[in-house]
C-alpha cells in the first residue's frame, strides 16, 4: 500500500472510558467483522486479547476504510492495555504510530490515567485525537470534559469527536478525522529495511511471532533478517497482517505494521524494542529501543499439595515465553515448603498470573503477602536485593536499609483534598505540590513509599473519596527508611511465610491489627492457638484462637458410616485452600491479611 493511504494509530484511556467498545465499532462499521462466521471467530481472538491485554499484550487490527473522499485507507489500529502495571506496553505500543486517539469518557471526565497516556503520546510526538465518548449517557457532559480536556491536557479540544462506541455515533467522524489529522507514515521505501518489534509472543506451532512497524524498506517471506540486538539472524518464515485473524502477504511495505513467524523457539532473542533488518546489506544503526519492563513487587507462590512443585515450574516456564516482564527463582519456606518467588510488574499483573496458573494448569496455590525489593546495605558497605523478608539479615549485620518509591499523581474533585491528605499521610506519603486542573479537578503530586501503596491504598483512596480519584504513578528511587522484620508466630514458632517488613513506627499497630485479623480468620483447632507479633524476639501483640469445643463427627454417634463419610468429605472441600503449618490448618487470606492494614 502507498503509505500515503496508512494510517497508524492507537487508542488511549482512562480503565472504562470505552477503548474495547469503541474498537469494536470500528471493527464493525469497516466491515472487518461484516460476515457472520466471521463474527464468532473474532469475538472469540477478542476474549483471548482481553486476556492478554490485561497481562502483557497489545493487538494490532488491520482495518481498511472507504473514505468520504473515496479513497481506500489501510488503518492500523494498535489496541492498548488500560491499566497503570502495563504503562510500559503502552509506550511501545506508541512508538508504532503517527496517532493516538484519546478516549474521554463524558460522565467522568479527565482522569489519571487520561493523562498519563496523553503524555506519552505527546512525548512520541503523535498527532492526538481528543474524543468524548458514551455522549449517549444521560449525566453525559461534553463540554465540561471539553473544557477538562484543554485545561488539564493543553490540547485543543474544539474539535473533539462527540461519539459513542455504544450507540455508534460519532464513528464516522472519528474514522474521517483519523484520514485527515493523522499524517501517513514517512519512511524510505528504497532504503534497507529497518523494522521495529514493539511486541512477541509465543505460539505453540510456530514458535515466536513478533509483531512489527516498518519504518523504512520492506519484508519479505523468504528473506534472511537480521535481530540487531542479539545479532541473530533468521528466516522470514511468514508475513501478514491481522484483521484481526491472520493473513499472510507476499510482503509488509514501507509504514505497514503486521506480523512476523520468526521460526525462534523462544523469546529472549526476539526483543521488544529491537530493530530488524536485512542479514546481508542490512543497517549499521538500530531504531531507539525501550527500556526493559522491572517487577516492582514480589511474592512467594507455594502449591497445596507438595506434588505439584515440578508442574507449577513448568507451568512458570510456559508463562514466561509469553510474558517477559515474569521473574522468578526458587524458594524454600519453613513453614510452606519448596515453591517460587516471582516477581511482577504490579498487583493485577501478579493476580492475573495466578489466576493463569490456577485456572489453565489446573494448579492450587498459596500466594504469600507481596513485597517490594529492599536494598540493604550490611556493615562493611555490600549492598543486597531482598526480595523476600526471610532473607532480612540480623539486625547487627545492617548499615541502613533503602525502600523503593513512586511519584504519584492523584486526580480528585476539590472537595476530597482533605481525605486524600489525611489518608496519604498516614501512609508515610509525602506531599510534594497540588494544582487545579479544571474547576472540578485537582491534580495532588506526593511521594509514597511502593510497599504503603500495595497494601490496599488504591482501595481505600476509592472508598474515601467515593470513588472519584483516580491515581497514577512512576518509580521514583530509593529512599534510606526504618525498616524492621516483624516476626508471626503460632503456638509458639515464628512462621516465614508470614513474616513482613514494616516501618519500625508502625510495627506496634500493624503487629495489633494483624494478630486481631488472623485470630479471625485461622479457624479453630482441636487446640489453642496463640497468635504473637514479635520483632528479634520482643513480642508486640497476642491473640488467641480458642480450641473447638466439639468435634464434628461427635453428632454421629458413631453409627452412620455414609454420613461420616461425607461429613469428612464436606470438611475436606472446605480445607482446599488451607495449608497446614506444622499442625495449624491456615487459610490463604491469612496472607493477604497483611495487606489489610486498617
Ligand atoms: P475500556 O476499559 O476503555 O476498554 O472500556 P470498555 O470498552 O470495556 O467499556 C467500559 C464500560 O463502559 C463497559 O461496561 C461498556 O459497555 C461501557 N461503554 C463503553 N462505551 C460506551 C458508550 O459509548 N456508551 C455507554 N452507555 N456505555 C459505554
Ligand atoms: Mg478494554
Amino acid at each position: 500500500t502507498d503509505p500515503s493511504h496508512i494510517r497508524n494509530f492507537s487508542i488511549i484511556a482512562h480503565i472504562d472510558h470505552g477503548k474495547s467498545t469503541l474498537s469494536d465499532r470500528i471493527l464493525e462499521m469497516t466491515g472487518t467483522i461484516a460476515e457472520r462466521d466471521m463474527q464468532a471467530q473474532l469475538l472469540d481472538t477478542m476474549d483471548i486479547e482481553r486476556e492478554r491485554g490485561i497481562t502483557i499484550k497489545s493487538q494490532a487490527v488491520r482495518v481498511s476504510y472507504q473514505a468520504d473522499d473515496g479513497e481506500e485507507y489501510q488503518f492500523n489500529l494498535i489496541d492498548t492495555p488500560g491499566h497503570v502495571d502495563f504503562t510500559y506496553e503502552v509506550s511501545r505500543s506508541l512508538a508504532a504510530c503517527e496517532g493516538a486517539v484519546l478516549v474521554v469518557d463524558a460522565t467522568q471526565g479527565v482522569e489519571a490515567q487520561t493523562v498519563a497516556n496523553a503524555m506519552m503520546a505527546m512525548n512520541a510526538n503523535l498527532e492526538i485525537i481528543p474524543l468524548i465518548n458514551k455522549i449517549d449517557l444521560p449525566s453525559a457532559d461534553p463540554e465540561r470534559v471539553r473544557a477538562e480536556i484543554e485545561d488539564a491536557l493543553a490540547i485543543p479540544a474544539d474539535d473533539a469527536v462527540l461519539a459513542s462506541g455504544k450507540t455508534g455515533v460519532g464513528v464516522h467522524d472519528l474514522l474521517e478525522a483519523v484520514v485527515y489529522n493523522i499524517p501517513a507514515p514517512t519512511g524510505d521505501a528504497n532504503a534497507p529495511l529497518r523494522a521495529l518489534i514493539f511486541d512477541s509472543y509465543f505460539d505453540p506451532y510456530r514458535g515466536v511471532v513478533a509483531l512489527v512497524r516498518i519504518v523504512d524498506g520492506s519484508m519479505r517471506k523468504g528473506q534472511r533478517l537480521r535481530l540487531m540486538a542479539s545479532g541473530k539472524d533468521i528466516l522470514a518464515e511468514e508475513v501478514g497482517a491481522r484483521h484481526p485473524v491472520e493473513e499472510p502477504l507476499p510482503e509488509l511495505g514501507v509504514g505497514e505494521v503486521g506480523y512476523l513467524v520468526t521460526g525462534l523457539k523462544d523469546l529472549v532473542h526476539v526483543k521488544v524494542g529491537d530493530t530488524i533488518t536485512l542479514a546481508e546489506g542490512g543497517v549499521d544503526n538500530p531504531l531507539p529501543g525501550y527500556r526493559e519492563a522491572k517487577p516492582m513487587v514480589y511474592t512467594g507462590l507455594f502449591p497445596i499439595e507438595s506434588d505439584q512443585y515440578e508442574p507449577l515450574k513448568e507451568a512458570l516456564e510456559k508463562l514466561s515465553l509469553n510474558d517477559p516482564a515474569l521473574l522468578w527463582e526458587p524458594e524454600k519456606s519453613h513453614a510452606l515448603g519448596f515453591g517460587f518467588r516471582v516477581g511482577f510488574l504490579g498487583l493485577l499483573h501478579m493476580e492475573v498470573v495466578k489466576e493463569r496458573l490456577e485456572r489453565e494448569f489446573n494448579l492450587d496455590l498459596l500466594a504469600t503477602a507481596p513485597s517490594v525489593e529492599y536494598h540493604v546495605f550490611k556493615q562493611g558497605g555490600e549492598m543486597m536485593s531482598l526480595h523476600s523478608p526471610q532473607e532480612m539479615p540480623d539486625p547487627g549485620e545492617i548499615e541502613h536499609i533503602e525502600e523503593p518509591y513512586l511519584k504519584a499523581k492523584i486526580l480528585i474533585p476539590p472537595d476530597y483534598v482533605g481525605a486524600v491528605m489525611d489518608l496519604t499521610v498516614a501512609r508515610r506519603g509525602t506531599f510534594v505540590t497540588m494544582n487545579y486542573l479544571s474547576q472540578n479537578t485537582v491534580e495532588m503530586l506526593w511521594e509514597i513509599p511502593l510497599s504503603e501503596l500495595i497494601m490496599d491504598y488504591f482501595d481505600k483512596l476509592k472508598s474515601n473519596t467515593k470513588g472519584y480519584a483516580s491515581l497514577d504513578y512512576d518509580f521514583a528511587g530509593y529512599k534510606p527508611s526504618q525498616l524492621v522484620k516483624l516476626d508471626i508466630l503460632l503456638s509458639g514458632k515464628p512462621i516465614d511465610a508470614l513474616s513482613f517488613i514494616v516501618h519500625k513506627d508502625k510495627a506496634y499497630d500493624r503487629g495489633r491489627v494483624l494478630t486481631e485479623k488472623l485470630k479471625e480468620i485461622i479457624p479453630r483447632q482441636m487446640f489453642e492457638v496463640p497468635i504473637q507479633a514479635a520483632i528479634g524476639g520482643r513480642v508486640l501483640a497476642r491473640e488467641t484462637v480458642k480450641a473447638k469445643r466439639k468435634d464434628v463427627l461427635a453428632k454421629c454417634y458413631g453409627g452412620d458410616i455414609s454420613r461420616k463419610r461425607k461429613l469428612l468429605e464436606k470438611q475436606k472441600q472446605g480445607k482446599k485452600r488451607m495449608k497446614a503449618i506444622g499442625n495449624v490448618e491456615v487459610p490463604q487470606e491469612a496472607f493477604m491479611a497483611i495487606l489489610k492494614v486498617d
